[in-house]
């Protein structure tokens, strides 16, 4: 299970700020921090950064796709590690097989993009890259 962290963007949209505290702790196995860290505490956010240890299971990576779906939530992982080997799930779906860390995968309007943001992608601080 990954530990997930939610940020959301400042009012001036020039950093994030943390929304969450590890959105694994007293979760069982088997459960989704990104998806608990987005439900309890990225409602209020259309932007919404999620920090993570490993990519999204495939199980998260639909439940993202539905949660962006309409446009009025945009989320972007800054994974950091692959420390759930749900990485390779990804290259099977367009993450370049040689894409280093922190990598970045950007949910919106339901349509999942890797490395850069869409076009589209709305306003927000830039992406943290250690
Ligand atoms: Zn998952």
């Amino acid at each position: 299970m990954p530990t997930s962290e939610l940020f959301s963007p400042n009012p001036a949209n020039t950093r994030w700020n943390l929304r969450s505290d590890d959105g694994s702790k007293g979760l069982g196995k088997g459960a989704h921090a990104e998806q608990k860290v987005a439900i309890n505490y990225g409602n209020a956010y259309a932007v919404q950064l999620i920090e993570q240890d490993a990519f999204p299971c495939s199980d998260c990576h639909k439940w993202f796709l539905k949660y962006t779906a309409t446009g009025t939530k945009s989320v972007v992982f800054c994974v950091s590690e692959d420390g759930t080997a749900d990485r390779s799930y990804h290259v099977g779906l367009g993450l370049p097989n040689g894409a280093g860390y922190p990598c970045l995968l950007f949910y919106h309007a339901g349509v999942c993009t890797y490395l850069n943001a869409p076009g589209a992608w709305p306003a927000a601080p830039a992406v943290p890259r250690t």
